[in-house]
């Protein structure tokens, strides 16, 4: 069985993640999105919120492969434990990738038994980051074209706007 991984944190879900949820539960049998608990960036969102609003937009988007878990600790050690065969990241730009080159190397000399592949994000969503939405919902701002509706709905209804 091909279990791939897309670790994160996804604080909160963009139409960027969404998209490569999507491509990348084509290309195995499970794709497990792991979101990162122990992140030392402020959150806009607890992880069980975070969770909860990855479950309902793969669910709407009728994605019938991927499942949510959180998770803690080394990735290396994740992967072998779940018999992860690959690790999905997106792209956007060069910083991505120069960020991305180090974490590679070194999960491979923890635990060479797993890839990680790179998705190219699609060229509307190269601009989309969670800082981003962070910023624009700070000032109140509108962030409805870059977030799944199910995202934007709970930033309504729980008045997330103005936080950091
Ligand atoms: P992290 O803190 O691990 O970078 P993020 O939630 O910011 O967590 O991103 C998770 C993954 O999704 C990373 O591989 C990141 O490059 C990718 N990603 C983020 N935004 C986009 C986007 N707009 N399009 C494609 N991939 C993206």
């Amino acid at each position: 069985m091909r279990k791939f991984f897309y670790p994160g944190s996804f604080d909160p879900l963009t139409l960027g993640h969404l998209n490569i949820i999507e491509r990348a539960s084509k290309l195995c049998d499970q794709l497990i999105v792991g979101i990162v608990t122990n992140s030392n960036k402020r959150p806009l969102m607890s992880v069980e919120e975070r969770h909860m609003l990855i479950e309902e937009a793969i669910r709407c988007k009728k994605i019938e492969n991927a499942v949510v878990d959180d998770f803690s600790g080394l990735l290396a050690e994740y992967t072998s434990t779940n018999d992860i065969t690959c690790i999905v990241r997106g792209l956007r730009d060069v910083p991505d990738f120069i960020t991305e080159v180090p974490r590679a190397h070194m999960n491979r000399k923890l635990d060479g038994d797993f890839e990680t592949i790179y998705l190219m994000a699609d060229v509307e969503d190269t601009f989309i980051s969670s800082s981003a939405v962070k910023e624009i919902l700070y000032f109140n701002g509108d962030v409805s074209s870059i977030v799944p509706e199910n995202v934007w709905k709970y930033i309504q209804e729980h008045n997330l706007g103005g936080k950091r």
